[in-house]
């Protein structure tokens, strides 16, 4: 049976016309590129994700889950295997400051409706783009808080177990990092437990983000890009190192280091994964031949022809 047909024989049941064959995925991914998956299902609640991740499994292909796709830089030959795209975002708010959320909560609504709801503690995700899931698996922070200062567990299923909650030591947090990010095998985040702090002005805590919105404004480029491409290193910021490099402004392809903040990288228009990777390459190697510092990547490189160690260090590419 031919791969295609295998993807539907197998979601037939549970896809209801969600299923797509060989579809481009740029528009699923903030930097708007990306070459094709060679299947494709949306998700809109964690029954159907959980129904959808075990099958996959069970029929051993490969898949990946994507929430806004705001930390991925996807090759141009795209994704062999199943992409699914996690739009479950069912929340539910408790007045002691509990929240339960499905893990494609996306994190600017999350942190609009906690606000209103007069909780403190989630404030810093108000301009972060992308959803629960992928914070989770990335320690996502902005702002002074981070994930790891308010994720009391997430609902992790793993292949051949029934789900289980992770407590938040469980995940490992480091600077952008979890014991999820670069896990050996597969895993999918299906819903997080947040504790936030109950009894706040909700006007006050609008104020307070209305700062971190025109902070992000003044200080960062708009336009498509994957927010900062690497990590700071110890003591140092990557866009300063990259500024100092001289490299602002540089372009190859469709793809410029911006000139408002080097660490973001922005697709111009018709910029390609390769593009970027060049330019990935160009800042690393300039980077550390000027200041000895070896940049790593904050974004994730996936797809065919990325995944491989190179890639995911390419200052030793
Ligand atoms: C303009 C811009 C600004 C940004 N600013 C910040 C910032 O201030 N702070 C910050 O921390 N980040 C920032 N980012 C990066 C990004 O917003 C975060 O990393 C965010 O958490 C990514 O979430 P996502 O849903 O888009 O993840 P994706 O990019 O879709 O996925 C990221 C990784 O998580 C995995 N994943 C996602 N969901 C699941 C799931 N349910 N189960 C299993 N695996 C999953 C994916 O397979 C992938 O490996 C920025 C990005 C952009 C484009």
């Amino acid at each position: 049976m031919s791969p295609a047909r295998r993807y539907e024989e197998v979601l037939g049941d549970v896809a209801e016309g969600r299923l797509k064959l060989n579809e481009p995925l740029g528009r699923y991914t903030v930097a708007r590129l990306g070459g094709p998956a060679d299947a494709l299902i949306t998700v809109d609640t964690v029954e159907l994700l959980t129904k959808v991740v075990y099958l996959a499994w069970e029929s051993n292909w490969r898949m990946r889950i994507l929430g806004g796709g705001a930390n991925v830089l996807i090759s141009d030959l795209g994704y062999r295997g199943l992409i699914v795209i996690n739009n479950a975002k069912a929340v539910t708010i408790q007045d002691d400051g509990r929240v339960i959320a499905d893990s494609g909560a996306v994190l600017t609504h999350l942190a609009r409706q906690t606000m209103s709801r007069g909780l403190s503690g989630f404030e810093w995700a108000i301009s972060v783009p992308g959803t629960l899931g992928g914070a989770i698996v990335n320690n996502a922070g902005a702002h002074g808080g981070d994930m790891a200062a308010c994720l009391v567990c997430a609902e992790i299923a793993l292949p051949r177990r029934p789900p289980e909650d992770w407590p938040v030591a469980r995940l490992n947090y480091g600077y952008r990092e979890s014991a999820l990010k670069r896990h050996p095998s597969p895993f999918a985040v299906l819903s997080g437990q947040l504790q936030l702090s109950p009894g706040h002005d909700p006007a006050e805590l609008q104020r307070h983000a209305d700062e971190f919105v025109a902070h992000r404004k003044r200080t960062q480029p708009p336009g498509a890009s994957l927010g900062s491409m690497f990590k700071n290193p110890p003591g140092d910021y990557a866009g300063r190192l990259i500024e100092a490099a001289g490299l602002k402004g540089t372009r190859i392809g469709g793809v410029m280091i911006s000139p408002v903040h080097a660490n973001f990288f922005i697709n111009t228009g018709g910029g390609t994964a390769s593009d970027y990777l060049a330019l990935i390459r160009l800042a690393c190697a300039t980077v550390f031949k000027r200041f000895g510092v070896e940049l790593s990547l904050e974004v994730e490189l996936i797809g065919e022809g990325f995944e491989t160690e190179a890639n995911q260090n390419p200052t030793t590419a």
